[in-house]
């Protein structure tokens, strides 16, 4: 079912990890952003787009993670936009097809318009559409060529896989020099933004007013601080506080824990 956040955007709630796609509405169609992931949802969500009497004009992924790369034939052929380097790492990487068993995929996942992904240009600022003017802020936190979406017409920040009340800041712990550091100058970023927004709508977990942008990128940035010194981080995402069917991410977070101890103490080794 879609639920309007805000004038002219809407948000279908996924089943599989609280997943966002969000609608925004445009002259000639919509921009559908991260479109689903379950293949009844999807097909819903194009049902609930052709009974209001509009199509899928663009479409848009906001990071090369699977469940952010699907589509579904009843949603048509529009071009499905990403930043170039998000199109190149999904190129890359599904160049032999994709592991479902080893990614946790479930078979209600349709796989056959996987990630078939339009570079935009390089330098990109803008997703080019007939409709509000979407603001591409990429970075490379979380995944390469990752964009947050900033629709400052309707004062929706459309966040990727940042500022989740469910999710703790999941580094991309292979693919930068200082992960880190990366994901705490996005913050900044987004915190520079965030006077723009009203509603914010993360990959993962709840929408949040104008009261929670301010909150989340503090919440974020708190985790990374308290990762970065090995402390604890007392993140009410992890532990017995956590939401219902989020108790996994703890070993996320000692994943992470482990990984950049790993990394320290090779940085320490004399060679
Ligand atoms: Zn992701």
């Amino acid at each position: 079912m879609l639920r309007p956040v805000a004038d002219g955007v809407l948000v279908h709630e996924s089943e599989f990890c609280q997943s966002n796609a969000v609608v925004v509405q445009g002259g000639g169609g919509v921009l559908l952003i991260d479109a689903g992931v379950l293949g009844d949802e999807l097909a819903c969500l194009a049902n609930d787009l052709s009974d209001s009497g509009q199509t899928v004009a663009v479409g848009f992924s906001t990071h090369p993670h699977w469940d952010h790369l699907l589509w579904h034939p009843a949603l048509g052929r529009a071009p499905r936009y990403g930043t170039a380097r998000c199109a190149d790492t999904v190129r890359d990487r599904l160049s032999n097809g994709i592991d479902a068993r080893r990614f946790g995929i479930p078979d209600e996942v349709p796989l056959d318009l996987l990630g078939l992904i339009t570079d935009l240009p390089a330098d990109a600022a803008r997703i080019p559409w007939d409709g509000p003017e979407v603001r591409i802020i990429e970075h490379q936190a979380h995944a390469p060529g990752h964009a947050a979406l900033l629709v400052a017409e309707r004062g929706v920040l459309v966040a990727g896989d940042l500022l989740s009340d469910v999710l703790i800041p999941m580094l991309d712990l292979n693919g930068t020099v200082d992960p880190i550091q990366d994901y705490l100058a996005v913050l900044r970023l987004l915190d520079g933004v965030a006077g723009d927004v009203d509603v914010v709508v993360p990959g993962h977990g709840s929408v949040g007013g104008a009261d929670q942008v301010r909150a989340r990128i503090e919440q974020d940035r708190a985790y990374l601080h308290a990762l970065r010194d090995a402390h604890d981080p007392s993140d009410p995402r992890i532990g017995p506080s956590a939401k219902d069917g989020w108790d996994w991410v703890a070993g996320v977070h000692e994943r992470q824990l482990q990984h950049l101890a790993q990394r320290s103490e090779r940085a320490a080794t004399p060679r």
